[in-house]
């Protein structure tokens, strides 16, 4: 495909050969078996790409965003699904920002060198949804510890992860003055956890995406796992989001590469009519047009990146990259599935994993409606909806 070389070929070129060693059949049979690519993300850990953003000093590699967004880009561009692992990327963020020194010293190390895996972060509620400052997960403190009653839906590797953060309410709702003060985070041993006061429910569903339900009895959590100050959890939680959907753009980027080189291809070989369909202008516009727009996502996802790793407000950049990649890799995946005619439809082209993996990111980890209503109120300065 036409594209210029950036300066990040090193780790392509390290992470296309990477991947090389899990191809696509690998990832559909695991996503045919419903599994978790260990040995995909053991490689990963061990080769010391899900410490990029992890310090030097800390046994990480001290790469900035965009280096991990360009990590995430081509594991998905190669066929495979960063779904996988990218909680560990923007999770650690979390704990470098605003954990203490001594948390950083205890637990970054070990999740450098692979020992523990910090892969999951529970926010989302069953009852309130996107509206997250109504959560009703409470952390009640007693003495050296946190009692947590409530409940989570939606919450990713759990089962594949050592540690998780959890975000609840620490100070009832009509005892503060903002509606955002008086939640806190903090770091769950989920090998301490699970069974001992948290249930999961695994959620079956349309992606190969191990997500549960979350059950919290009386759990207690050691205070000494608060991470910063209580109270300003969500204000934490916030600060992690533009990694996130940064991170998320780029591999919606990744898939986008991924169903335009695919289906290229294939409307060049494929014969109807006498001649390759390819040379339909019908054929070809789609594709083109799905290009363009993931070529437009792509400028302003290193946007976001910069300013990120500047220190400079994001906000803005981040969401409108989430979107833009979301709607491109979605528009190029219909493209692909649309001219490979029945035969995307069938496991083995791998078109119709992509696609569902895809079409994810128009959901999750934000709907595209909260992101156009951010830019509108945040950047617009249009009235506040909600
Ligand atoms: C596979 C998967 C994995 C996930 N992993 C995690 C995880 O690890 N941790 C975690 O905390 N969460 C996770 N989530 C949850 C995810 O972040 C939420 O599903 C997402 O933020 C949307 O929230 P909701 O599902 O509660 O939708 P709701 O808030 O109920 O909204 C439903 C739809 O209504 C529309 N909508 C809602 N409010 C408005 C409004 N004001 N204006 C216009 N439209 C609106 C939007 O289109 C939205 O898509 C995951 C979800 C999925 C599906």
């Amino acid at each position: 495909m036409l594209m210029a070389a950036d300066k990040y070929q090193d780790i392509r070129d390290a992470i296309r050969d990477l991947c090389a060693q899990f191809p696509s059949e690998y990832f559909r049979q695991i996503d045919e078996a419903r599994g978790y690519p260990e040995a995909f993300v053991d490689a990963l850990t061990q080769a010391g790409w899900l410490a990029a953003l992890i310090p030097q000093e800390y046994g990480g590699s001290g790469l900035g965003l965009t280096e991990a967004s360009v990590i995430m880009e081509e594991i998905n561009r190669a066929g495979g699904n960063s779904g996988a692992c990218h909680g560990q990327m923007y999770n650690m963020g979390t704990l470098l920002r605003h954990g203490s020194e001594q948390q950083k010293r205890a637990w970054l190390p070990k999740i450098a060198s692979g020992e523990l895996r910090l892969q999951s972060m529970a926010v989302t509620e069953p009852t309130t949804g996107t509206d997250t400052t109504q959560l009703k997960t409470t952390a009640v403190r007693r003495a050296d510890r946190y009692v947590v009653n409530g409940q989570k839906v939606w919450i990713s590797r759990v089962q594949h992860s050592d540690l998780m953060i959890l975000l609840a309410r620490t100070t009832p709702l009509s005892e503060v003055t903002k509606k955002s003060e008086g939640m806190s985070i903090f770091l769950v041993d989920l090998h301490q956890a699970i069974g001992q006061g948290m249930t999961v429910r695994p959620i079956a569903n349309m992606v190969n995406h191990e997500t549960n339900e979350l059950f919290f009895d009386n759990l207690e959590i050691p205070a000494e796992n608060l991470i910063g100050e209580e109270g300003k959890g969500f204000r934490y939680i916030l600060d992690g989001l533009n990694a996130e959907r940064t991170l998320i753009a780029a591999e919606c980027i990744g898939d986008g590469y991924w169903f335009i080189d695919k289906v290229s291809k294939y409307v060049n070989e494929r014969m109807v009519f006498g001649r390759p369909i390819g040379q339909n202008q019908g054929v070809q516009f789609p594709i083109t047009r799905a290009w363009i727009n993931l070529s437009a996502a792509n400028l302003m996802r290193f946007e976001a990146c910069e300013l990120f790793d500047a220190s400079k407000p994001c906000g803005a950049q981040a969401n409108m990259a989430k979107l833009l990649a979301a709607d491109a890799s979605w528009e190029a995946a219909n493209a692909c599935l649309q001219f490979h005619g029945g035969f995307g439809f069938a496991n083995e082209y791998d078109v119709e994993r992509k696609f569902r993996e895809t079409r994810l990111y128009q959901v999750a980890p934000i709907s595209t409606n909260l992101i156009l209503s951010y830019v509108a109120e945040h950047v617009l300065g249009l009235p506040r909806s909600f």
